[in-house]
């Protein structure tokens, strides 16, 4: 039987991981791609993108999604990082109200840098973490609303709906993409 990465797809989606440092990015990546998770943060330079097919209704899409590997901590994320991306995962972390307040400036970053019809999902990663919870659900799904993005909870650690996060961009950008085709 054929190995699914060697088979031909029909589109390639690039999609970016935003988000302050240690929200668990690399980790929701490496679940997605790898079915991964690590304890230990990663060395500052880690692997820029990871692919993983997934089959979209009757299509085949190879989907590349591109890591910061670190840079976020220096804020040199550049525009190159988002050219071509036509989605991003937007992380923070439901323990750290800091990484919360700071999805407005991503956001910002986003619609400077980004295509303007970019699929964004806000994903509160960590949800394992009950009890040091510092960001109510409510609160992700309201600022969500406002801004017209999808909202998901995660954990990367117990691999909670992060399989969902990734589908629903994707799906998203299938979407779209076949409507400004046909
Ligand atoms: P990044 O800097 O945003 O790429 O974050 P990392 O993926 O390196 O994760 C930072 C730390 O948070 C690491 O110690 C991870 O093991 C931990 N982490 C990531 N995701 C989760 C999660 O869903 N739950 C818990 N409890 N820890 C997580």
């Amino acid at each position: 039987m054929a190995d699914l990465f060697d088979e031909e797809c029909d589109y390639l989606f690039k999609a970016v991981l935003i988000g302050d440092s240690g929200v668990g990015k690399s980790n929701l990546l490496s679940r997605f791609a790898r079915g991964e998770f690590y304890l230990d943060s990663k060395p500052t330079i880690g692997v820029e993108f990871a692919c993983r097919n997934v089959k979209v209704r009757d299509k085949l899409i190879k989907a590349q999604i591109w890591d910061t590997a670190g840079q976020e901590r220096f804020r040199a994320i550049t525009s190159s990082y988002y050219r071509g991306a036509l989605g991003a995962l937007m992380v923070y972390d439901i323990t750290r109200r800091a990484t919360f307040e700071s999805m407005k400036k991503w956001l910002r970053e986003l619609r400077d840098f980004g295509n303007p019809d970019m699929v964004v999902v806000l994903v509160g990663n960590k949800s394992d973490l009950i009890r040091s919870r510092e960001v109510a659900r409510e609160e992700g799904k309201n600022l969500a609303e406002a801004e017209s993005l999808c909202f998901m909870e995660t954990s990367a650690l117990e691999n909670l709906n992060v399989e969902a996060a990734f589908l629903e961009m994707i799906t998203r950008i299938h979407q779209i993409t076949t409507q400004r085709i046909l």
